[in-house]
């Protein structure tokens, strides 16, 4: 479902990423971990390209873009690439002016043009599907953090994207309100969704990822099965990393 070729991609003369692979199988759920600034985030938005790659190729769906320093890029193929995803951001990033409901509905109204009716009842299967209808007008400030990301997962999946991203989903949490989100991804990985998150929660990546990928300054260090990664990993690095964080 995911397929990523050497991705290289630098910031100016910064080189983050230094060649990276990621395969993602049609309802497989990978789990980017590593240090802070090993280009995780990186990585993540070098899937739905809101960072363009230096160089390499990007395949999600049936949509595949390569990347070549000085080849110009062509915007219709990444947008249609993109549509392919949905992602989670750390701090939520819903529209503080539109209440639960709205926020859902907002992308399947302004990008995909359904009608409102429509966009309303999948809107509300979404919120219920997350455990939220209750809250379909509530305004996000009125919200637990939980509760927020619970919201920002619905409005992700209301355009049945092909992939879900998460970018460090429970990290503005505590413990509590991370195990319900932690709940709502264990249950889309469970119906089958494909799912990438970058996480420094190992209880999220323990329970939902089937594997994990170390990443290390721009370097896959490490990938395999999470139970080998987490119980037997080869590498020293990742032996290191992990009893750190356990
Ligand atoms: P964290 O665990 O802290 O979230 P990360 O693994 O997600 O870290 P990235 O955010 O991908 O790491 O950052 C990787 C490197 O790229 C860092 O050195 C960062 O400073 C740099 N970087 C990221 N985005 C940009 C940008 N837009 N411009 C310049 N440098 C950037
Ligand atoms: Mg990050």
């Amino acid at each position: 479902m995911i397929n990523l070729t050497a991705i290289e991609k630098s910031f100016g003369d910064l080189p983050v990423l230094k060649g990276v692979d990621l395969v993602v199988p049609r309802g497989g759920v990978t789990a980017l971990i590593g240090p802070s600034g090993g280009g995780k985030s990186t990585l993540l938005r070098c899937i739905n390209l809101l960072e363009l790659p230096t160089s390499g190729t990007v395949e999600v769906g049936e949509c595949r873009i390569e990347f070549r320093p000085g080849r110009k890029v062509n915007q219709k193929a990444v947008r249609e690439l993109r549509r392919q995803t949905g992602m989670v951001f750390q701090n939520f990033q819903l529209f503080p002016h539109q209440t639960a409901v709205a926020n859902v509905m907002e992308g399947l109204l302004t990008v995909l043009k359904w009608p409102k009716d429509r966009a309303h009842a999948r809107a509300i299967e979404l919120l219920d599907k997350v455990g939220l209808a209750h809250k379909a007008d509530a305004w996000p400030s009125s919200l637990s953090g939980g509760q927020q990301q619970r919201v920002a997962i619905a409005r992700a999946l209301a355009p049945e994207p092909k992939v879900l991203l998460c970018d460090e989903p429970t990290s503005a949490l505590d413990p509590e309100l991370s195990g319900e989100v932690v709940a709502v991804l264990a249950q889309l990985a469970e119906e089958g969704t494909t799912m990438v998150m970058a996480t420094h929660d190992l209880r999220l990546a323990r329970q939902i990822a089937h594997d994990v990928v170390f990443l290390e300054a721009g370097k896959v260090v490490e990938a395999g099965q999470a139970s080998q990664i987490f119980e037997k990993p080869s590498q020293a690095r990742t032996v290191q990393f992990i009893s750190t964080l356990t």
